[in-house]
């Protein structure tokens, strides 16, 4: 077991924020972990690329730092394969070697910072597609008793950003392996949102692959979200509220160019990024943090800024969003 002491996690979160933890154990296999919780050692927090944290302040106890690799074929027949993956594997290298193989399930999410083990966390997506969609299982540790369970798909009770992991069993578990079901032929190709298709029009491309996606949301990804090792940065900070139909058409009479997409016959989910540009807060700076300029459901740190000021802006944000709209937006960041 390798252990760091009071050690800075700087490099350790995408915010960049410059906090020490007590202690960083580095989980590089299911004994290491077994070790840890031998010793009792606690309280416990766990930490994958740490692109969905925001650290207001220093970490007492016991970080531990997922780095479980691998990426195993464990069954297939001529149309799927069932692919089993360490949870410290980066996601976005599993996105590649998927696609290398043509295993078609993952193009819609590629370039996704972070680790695997935590794509079940908050159940990642972009455009159009959930990590859900090609989920078969996954193997975790429970923190108290140690005991290995297996989840199914119906058990993580995956949801919008959500699972139980971040909602009943919040902090209970260590992933230690997810399993994906990817498709070898016949790819489902998910072309719903629009600009996926402005590109790959551009580029004359009449029959897509998924590897055309894939290459199509890279590009669309690089030109629009601010890269973390330039500006500190979670991607969103907020999820997009969903409101009731009627909600939705009284802010329409006074909003007329208000964004909505249909979520169920009863209700529609608003981009919170317009709600909050609406509200003034695009591109606007407050010292070393502030609301980025192409997107304003990304709050950033330009260097120096702490947790606390970016937890205050988040805080102030939710609060003008509901005097104008009378919609209270969500935090989708992990707080620590
Ligand atoms: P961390 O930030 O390290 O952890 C997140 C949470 O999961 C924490 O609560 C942590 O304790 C817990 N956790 C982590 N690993 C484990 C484990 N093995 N077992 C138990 N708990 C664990 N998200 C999307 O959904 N879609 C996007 O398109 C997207 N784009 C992004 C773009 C940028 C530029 C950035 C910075 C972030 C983006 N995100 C997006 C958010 C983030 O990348 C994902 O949520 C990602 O899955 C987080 O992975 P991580 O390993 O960094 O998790
Ligand atoms: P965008 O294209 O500017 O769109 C703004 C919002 O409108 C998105 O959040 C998206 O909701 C919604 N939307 C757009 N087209 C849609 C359609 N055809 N059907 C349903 N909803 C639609 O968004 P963006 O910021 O550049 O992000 C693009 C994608 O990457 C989104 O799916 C977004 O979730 C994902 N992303 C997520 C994070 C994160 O940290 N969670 C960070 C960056 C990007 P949804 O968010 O529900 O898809």
């Amino acid at each position: 077991m390798i252990i760091d002491n009071h050690i800075s996690l700087k490099t350790y979160n995408t915010f960049g924020m410059d906090v020490f933890a007590d202690n960083l154990i580095y989980i590089l296999q299911e004994n290491d972990l077994f070790d840890v919780l031998e010793n009792q050692l606690s309280p416990i927090k766990i930490i994958g690329g740490g692109s969905n944290i925001l650290m207001t302040g220093d970490i007492p106890g016991f970080v531990l730092r997922n780095e479980i690799k691998g990426i195993e074929i464990i069954e297939e027949d001529i149309h799927q394969v069932k692919v089993q993956v360490g949870a410290g594997e980066k996601w976005h290298q599993l996105v590649l070697w998927s696609l290398s193989h043509n295993m078609g399930g993952l193009e819609n999410l590629s370039l996704i910072p972070g680790s695997v083990g935590a794509a079940p966390m908050q159940n990642i997506g972009a455009y159009g597609v959930e990590q859900e969609s090609v989920f078969h299982s996954l193997k975790a540790i429970h923190l108290n008793s140690g005991a290995t369970k297996i989840f199914s798909k119906e058990e993580c009770k995956f949801g919008y950003r959500e699972s139980i992991f971040k909602n009943e069993l919040k902090d209970q578990y260590f992933i230690t392996h997810v399993t994906y079901l990817l498709k070898k032929r016949n790819h489902d190709l998910h072309l719903e949102y629009g600009v996926i298709t402005d590109i790959i029009r551009q580029k004359g491309i009449t029959k897509p692959t998924i590897q055309d996606i894939s290459a199509a949301v890279i590009e669309i990804r690089q030109s629009k979200l601010p890269d973390p090792s330039q500006i500190g940065n979670a991607g969103s900070f907020f999820k997009n509220p969903v409101v009731s139909i009627s909600k939705y058409q009284s802010l329409k009479e006074e909003y007329p160019d208000i964004p909505s997409y249909p979520v169920s016959e009863t209700e529609v989910k608003i981009p919170a990024g317009w709600l909050i540009e609406k509200s003034g807060y695009k591109g606007k700076t407050f010292g070393n943090i502030g609301v980025h300029k192409n997107q304003a459901l990304v709050l950033v740190n330009y260097g120096g800024g702490s947790g606390l000021d970016i937890h205050s802006l988040s805080i102030q944000i939710q609060k003008t969003v509901l005097e104008v709209f009378g919609i209270k937006i969500q935090t989708e960041v992990n707080i620590w």
